[in-house]
């Protein structure tokens, strides 16, 4: 077996699982059997035999995963790709049906990829509209229900937001697109491998994930398309029953499946153990580090993640200066999403939640996986503590 690529390797303490996880021993396994033959599953031999059985299997292991038939299942580059597919390929297909209907509908705490889809479609003549949400982080169901009229082709609704965790109502948000006679896409990335997926339940027409927030290999993701969901490809070609060209990517998705078995077995028990880190860690920071609040910790949240922001009377410390000395103290978290870090905008999550800009610049987010350890919390809390508070004594 091969020796995971955890961050344990080195001393570091990595909370930055909701950017990306490590992998674990049986999806590098998985994938290294694969990487080591050869075969396309489109070739008519008996290697090209294999190759297609291997995904095949893989496509059931990662169906269940949704609560999905495996024909329902088209493989990506992840879930950037998934979401940007889904918005597309549903609205243009509404677009031969109803031309009228030119509106597409999206929550304002999208990740960045739904958001540029959103836009690009825009560019193309589609109007945005974008349903806001409560102080929690929560899609306002009421003003969203008001967006959702006969014009509207596609509305797009993440299960559980990647920056605060929280967890959205998109059961409803689902049956009152599908009331308007509109389509309904969800990201499930962050909510996949950590709470029960099952779309059908829901009502998603679409549904993106990607393997490596469920410690498989990034690069690969997947877009559950409802059977007779109206769907044109945004890449023309004769794989994934022509939904969308290219050689698979098949070690990356044998590595998805493998990671997919693991989280569909472990689901209950990693959830109650990474959660069971999550709250130790707030309660510890709420004893210990000054100016804490947790960012909507009134919502039903994900079990892993936590989103604390330092800022009281109109102090608020940078988070990116609280991101620079953790990371110096040999903890990983994240200021923001991953995507958007970098570009130093305050999260538009949080302004969304109505957090003025100097708040929305004062969180972080910690995100655990149950490969993580009670001292590896209690450090990082600690670690917060000790960062904080000369910073609080200056701003003070
Ligand atoms: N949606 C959400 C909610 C995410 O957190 C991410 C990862 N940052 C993505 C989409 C994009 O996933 P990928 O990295 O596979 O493109």
């Amino acid at each position: 077996m091969i020796a995971p690529v955890a961050a344990s390797a080195n001393a570091r303490v990595y909370l930055d699982n909701n950017a990306t996880t490590p992998m674990v021993p049986e999806v590098l396994d998985a994938m290294l059997a694969v990487l080591q033959a050869v075969g396309n599953p489109s070739s008519k031999h008996a290697d090209g035999d294999a190759a297609r059985a291997r995904l095949g299997a893989a496509r059931q292991d990662v169906a269940q995963l949704f609560g999905a038939a495996p024909a329902e299942i088209v493989f990506t580059s992840g879930a950037s790709e998934a979401n940007h597919t889904a918005l597309a390929a549903g609205w243009s297909a509404m677009q031969r049906r109803f031309p009228e209907r030119r509106a597409i509908v999206v929550s304002a705490i999208e990740h960045p990829s739904v958001l540029a889809a959103a836009r690009a479609l825009e560019a193309g003549g589609a109007e945005m509209r974008v349903a806001p949400v409560d102080a929690q982080g929560v899609l306002d169901l009421t003003a969203y229900a008001q967006l959702l009229d006969e014009s509207v082709a596609i509305a797009s609704v993440m299960w559980a937001n990647n920056e605060t965790g929280a967890v959205q109502p998109i059961a409803r948000a689902a049956q009152i697109a599908h009331a308007a006679g509109a389509l309904f896409h969800t990201d499930a990335t962050q909510a996949c491998g950590k709470v029960e997926l099952d779309v059908r339940t829901v009502g998603a027409d679409y549904a993106s994930a990607s393997a490596h927030k469920l410690h498989g290999p990034a690069g690969v993701g997947a877009l559950y398309v409802r059977k007779g969901a109206p769907f044109e490809p945004l890449l023309p070609g004769s794989q994934e029953r022509g939904r969308r060209a290219g050689t698979e990517n098949l070690a990356g998705i044998v590595g998805f499946a493998a990671a997919a078995r693991r989280a569909l077995g472990r689901l209950t028990i990693d959830a109650a153990q990474v959660q069971a880190l999550r709250d130790a860690f707030e309660r510890e920071v709420l004893a210990v580090v000054p100016m804490a609040t947790i960012n909507a910790l009134g919502a039903q949240r994900l079990p892993n993640t936590s989103n604390v922001r330092i800022a009281r009377n109109g102090h608020a410390i940078d988070s990116d200066l609280m991101l620079i000395k953790l990371d110096h103290a040999g903890i990983s978290v994240s200021s923001g999403a991953a995507c958007s870090a970098g570009e130093n905008a305050p999260s538009h999550v949080l302004k969304a939640m109505g957090q003025s800009d100097a708040d929305a610049r004062a969180s972080l987010r910690f995100s655990f996986s149950a490969l993580n350890t009670l001292p590896e919390a209690e450090t990082a809390a600690h670690a917060l503590a000790r960062i904080v508070l000369p910073l609080v004594c200056r701003a003070a």
